[in-house]
């Protein structure tokens, strides 16, 4: 075999698990396998009373423990989670569950069996019982059923359990998932990122790997199958990857990526703050997208000038229900203080489709994207969508500095209703002498292709719009943006897509209201002739492409862009478009590709 073919068939032979980044950075390391469902449970008759009441007792004891031990947790979490520790109070709650307590206790005095046998026995019942359930939220709660259960079990049986805070060395921790506890009790010292089989982008261990600031990888689905405890993994928590015993050469490879990743992230931090203004002096304004309030301060360190979307869906999620008017207006003051004095754009809750809860009356839908979603299902259930606006009015009053944002309009009559009922809360609010923001800025999004439209007619009604250019490609050219068998064919730079924002910005414009994008074309490097050319005024995208894009646009002028920009517009095909942006950002900018790495 020739040394090519060699390298060859080791690069075929490198196992590479794709998952979904959640926390950047790149870590070389020991993978650790953690696994804390691993505790024996022997069978044992018990054949006198006296045996009975005193197994009822040991149970009894070890559920105090347990209760003891999760107290503690809570009251020693790190002080970058203190604010996640209601998840720790809802295994507190489910300690002194009947299901769990009741039921044991009575499966010991009925069965003579042992306290860790009735355990098993409850465990295996409420897990039938939860896998009936349809609601996919519910569901998932199973796991933290098991977390408690199984500290329990570890009580009883007296083996110690595996710690995530006694690490001897540094590692990579690989599990099929982390409990809110596994997480509270990590070691930042010790560990140098996780990747887990499941979750997503807003499970409860993204949101700590963000506060922890720990790169992760979470959702490989094979993760704890195909590592081996010990083996030596690469985990890319820029792009989803990890590789599992890589060779020496991808090893190398990485150690460069890691290295310029590092210089890249000290280098945002130095010129992150500075503004994006292109050589000849035009500014455009760079917000964030941010989806819970714990990204703030990450947004701003990448140098964001306010929240451009806040996507308000988590609380609804996570609250199995809907969140209190008084949870919703705390959590968007405390946005609005800490961004101030920027502006953060709230957007009114977008559930519907896969992203309800148990709580809210929405029956399955076959086509969910087009179902009831966002602004409809809103004017349907006026009291939820009251509740929201008056704790987005109420909030407003702190610093002024926030905007409102309906999802999902089509047409004139969602506008004017929302604003009629807008209208209705604020009426309400000034009888009560709550105080808010009268003259608050109120704008849409436009993603559906009938209000590019009509947006010459929409654009009398609002402040500003917004594009949500992942929506408008999905419909306007009838690509499910989460299908992967059609994914080759959602094309942000359609001609199509590029006439509408061409429209958009046009009736935006001749109607003297402010014109956004939010889509993820935003933070694309490769859309900037044509957002600058377009004289977009404000772009808001996920936190750590802003350092990028702010710094390109610096390395740019508009006079450039003007030059070139009436060619885009003449393209017939998403490829041509495509191949003309590269060309003109390498022409601009030659390091551009080696740039773009980082994406
Ligand atoms: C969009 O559709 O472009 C958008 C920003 O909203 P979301 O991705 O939340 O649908
Ligand atoms: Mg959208």
């Amino acid at each position: 075999m020739s040394v090519t073919e060699n390298k060859e068939s080791q690069r075929k032979k490198k196992k590479i698990l794709k998952g979904i980044p959640v926390c950047p950075g790149i870590i070389i390391g020991k993978a650790h396998l953690f696994d804390r469902s691993k505790v024996k449970v022997f069978y044992q008759y018990l054949t006198s009373e006296e045996q009975v009441r005193e197994e009822i007792e040991r149970f009894k004891s070890a559920v105090k423990k347990t209760k003891h031990q999760i107290m503690e947790l809570k009251s020693k979490m790190p002080e970058a989670l203190k604010k996640h520790s209601f998840i720790i109070d809802t295994h507190l709650m489910m300690i002194e569950d009947s299901m769990i307590t009741d039921s044991t206790i009575e499966t010991i005095r009925h069965d003579r069996i042992n306290a860790e046998w009735a355990l098993q026995k409850s465990m295996d019942k409420i897990r039938e019982l939860f896998e009936q359930v349809e609601d996919k939220y519910i569901r998932e709660r199973i796991n933290d059923v098991q977390d408690v259960v199984r500290r329990l079990m570890i009580n009883l049986t007296g083996k110690e359990p595996e710690n995530l805070s006694s690490l001897k060395e540094r590692v990579i921790i690989v599990a099929h998932d982390l409990s809110p506890m596994d997480t509270s009790e990590i070691d930042t010292t010790k560990i140098m990122g996780f990747i887990t089989d499941v979750g997503g982008k807003t499970s409860h261990t993204a949101i700590m790997s963000q506060a922890l600031k720990i790169p992760a990888v979470l959702g490989l689905e094979r993760a704890m199958k195909e590592i081996n405890d010990g083996s030596l993994i690469i985990v890319d928590g820029n792009n989803g990857e990890v590789i599992v015993e890589p060779d020496e050469e991808t090893i190398i490879q990485y150690h460069e990526k890691q290295e310029r990743y590092e210089k890249y992230e000290s280098y945002i931090l130095r010129t992150s703050h500075l503004p994006a203004v292109t050589k000849d002096g035009y500014h455009i304004t760079i917000k964030a997208n941010i989806e819970f309030l714990e990204e703030v301060v990450m947004a701003k360190d990448h140098g964001a000038e306010g929240i451009g979307l806040y996507r308000t869906e988590f609380l609804y999620l996570r609250s199995k229900g809907v969140p209190s008017e008084k949870e919703l207006y705390e959590d968007y003051r405390e946005l609005a203080e800490l961004i101030a004095p920027e502006s953060v754009t709230i957007r009114t809750v977008d559930l519907g489709g896969d992203k309800f809860t148990s709580e809210i009356d929405l029956s399955e839908e076959i086509n969910p994207a087009m179902g009831l979603r966002a602004i409809r299902f809103c004017l349907k259930q006026p009291e939820i969508f009251k509740s929201q606006l008056r704790a987005i009015l109420r909030a407003s009053s702190v610093g002024n500095n926030i905007k409102i944002m309906f999802p999902m309009i089509s047409g004139i009559h969602e506008i004017i209703e929302s604003k009629r009922i807008l209208k209705e809360v604020m009426d309400e609010l000034e009888e009560k002498g709550i105080p808010f923001n009268r003259n608050i800025p109120v704008g849409i999004m436009i993603e559906i292709p009938s209000a590019v439209t009509v947006s010459d007619l929409l654009a009398r009604h609002v402040d500003f719009f917004s594009i949500g250019t992942n929506d408008l490609i999905q419909y306007a050219l009838a690509i499910d943006r989460v299908n992967e068998h059609v994914a080759y064919m959602y094309q942000p730079f359609h001609p199509a897509i590029i006439r509408m924002l061409n429209q958009v910005v046009h009736s935006a414009k001749s109607n003297g209201i402010g014109v956004y994008i939010c889509g993820e074309m935003a933070g694309d490097p490769l859309c900037i002739p044509l957002m600058l050319g377009l004289e977009i005024e404000e772009l808001s995208m996920n936190p750590p492409n802003i350092p990028l894009m702010k710094n390109l646009i610096r390395s740019i002028s508009m006079k450039e862009i003007k030059s070139v920009f009436h060619n885009i517009m003449e393209l017939d095909t998403a490829s041509k478009v495509k191949e003309f942006l590269i060309k003109t950002m390498l022409d601009w900018v030659p390091d551009f590709r080696e740039k773009l790495i980082y994406e």
